[in-house]
């Protein structure tokens, strides 16, 4: 049995059980990672082009010149027109979904007028890269999660990059940057490709925002960049939490727990239920699936390491745990998902009811499915049009100084405040003010 059911008594007995869930990723080759990936971007900091050429051919097999580090537009509505059918019908559905889900979030993100009490506005970035990850498998799903929602936020120039091999850059992948109606497209990826966007190299151009996910080295390439760039998170391996009733069925949660195991060794997949019939059904569903599954490897790895059954007295205490976990992605598999889902506080994305699979919201449903991993839910938001913005604060009236009450103590407390932080200067413009102030 490839996941065993264990009964668990309370809070620490769950945290024992899950130790290596929650101490995942923080293991010791990540010394050894961050060095590694601050000599890279040294390199290209200072080689440009010929560091970042020099980079793709030694770890991607990139078959190019200088004049290939860019794709043209072209190139990607031509791999659109190619593409079947079914599959061209499928990204466009799958592109106007997040489109129309995130214009609704544009909508909502309103200013704050400048007034008397100062306002807030917000700006869409000028220059953003969405990463694409090419190592292992093809994401054209991520170039919808990330780009779609950058262009509905308004961000005047949209590149993507991502890793690319001597067959370059996966049609899907090129088609998806049309659909997603990309601006430039850069055939590099890894911890070169993020630094050359970071810095600007002789034909890429330095960006404000490098957002999407990627392996170990990527994540740690905008980890040390942050602050020349803005980025998204730190993304970590991915993972599922499901809470499950004795009413759900248990193919369906084996199912989605394999759909996430088989992501990668590393993935995580646990399910948390108050019904021990239903922890045994999965358990033996997950071996009947498993049997069939072509990346049965890889799934079967990730749910020896990371994967868990636990049973609870109460679907309470399973909240809790899961809490606890913060996943990434948390599917409600009971009877009445939104009395749960209120009480949850940790968790990328809540998927509500059995019927919508979390493979549904990787692909299409709607909100982006670049979320924050490893416990990092406790503070951190899914890719959003947030993400792609920025907030500017906006102090005084715009009808003019007069038309601010209560200026004159305004400008009386600054030179007060500003005398007992020893900064005279301040103090003097603040009462050069208020002697100016009728
Ligand atoms: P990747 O593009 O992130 O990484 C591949 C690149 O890593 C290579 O091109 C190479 O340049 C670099 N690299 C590999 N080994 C290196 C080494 N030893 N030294 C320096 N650089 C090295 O693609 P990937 O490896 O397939 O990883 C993709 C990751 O993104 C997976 O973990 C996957 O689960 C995750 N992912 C997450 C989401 C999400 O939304 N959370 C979506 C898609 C993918």
């Amino acid at each position: 049995m490839t996941m065993k059911v264990n009964r668990v008594k309370d809070l620490e007995h769950a945290r024992e059980i899950l130790a290596p869930v929650l101490a995942r990723g923080k293991d010791e080759e990540a010394r050894s990672v961050r060095e590694r990936v601050s000599d890279i971007i040294a390199s290209i900091r200072s080689g440009k082009n010929a560091a970042v050429l020099d980079w793709a051919r030694r770890l991607d097999g990139f078959s190019g010149g200088e004049k290939d580090l860019e794709l043209s537009r072209d190139r990607a509505e031509a791999a659109w027109k190619a593409l079947t059918p079914p599959l061209r019908e499928a990204l466009a559905y799958a592109a106007e979904r997040i489109r129309a889900t995130h214009e609704r979030a544009r909508q909502a993100l309103t200013d704050l007028p400048a007034g008397p009490r100062g306002g807030m506005r917000w700006t869409p970035l000028d220059r953003v890269a969405v990463y694409v990850p090419g190592g292992t498998a093809l994401y054209p799903s991520t170039v919808l999660m990330t780009a779609t929602v950058a262009r509905v936020a308004g961000v005047r120039e949209i590149s993507v990059l991502t890793p690319a091999g001597p067959e370059g850059i996966a049609p899907v992948v090129l088609a998806a940057c049309h659909a997603a109606s990309v601006d430039r497209i850069f055939p590099v990826g890894g911890v070169h490709g993020v630094a050359a966007l970071a810095f600007g190299t002789e034909t890429l151009p330095a960006v404000d925002a490098i957002v999407g996910p990627g392996n170990r080295y990527v994540a740690e390439a905008k980890r040390q960049l942050y602050g020349t760039i803005a980025i998204d998170m730190i993304a970590g391996p991915t993972e599922v939490v499901i809470v499950a009733d004795g009413g759900a069925e248990a193919s369906w949660v084996a199912a989605d727990l394999l759909a996430q195991a088989e992501h990668d060794i590393q993935a995580s997949a646990v399910l948390l239920t108050d019904s021990e019939a239903l922890a045994s059904a999965v358990s033996e569903e997950l071996d009947r699936q498993l049997a069939t599954l072509p990346r049965e490897g890889i799934a079967r790895a990730s749910l020896e390491r990371f994967g868990a059954i636990l049973v609870f007295d109460t679907l309470d205490l399973a909240l809790r745990v899961s809490d606890l976990l913060a996943p990434e992605h948390l599917e409600l598999c009971v009877e009445s998902p939104g009395d749960l889902a209120a009480r949850v506080r940790n968790a990328g994305a809540i998927f509500l009811g059995s019927g919508v699979p979390e493979a549904a919201g990787d692909y299409c449903f709607g909100p982006s499915h670049v979320l924050p991993t490893n416990g990092t839910a406790r503070f951190a938001s899914p890719v959003g049009i947030e993400t792609f913005m920025k907030r500017t604060s906006l102090v005084g009236d715009p009808r003019g100084g007069e038309a601010i009450p209560e200026l004159d103590r305004i400008l009386e407390v600054s030179e007060i405040l500003a005398r007992a932080e020893g900064l005279e200067g301040h103090a003097r413009s603040a009462a050069l003010r208020r002697r100016a102030t009728p």
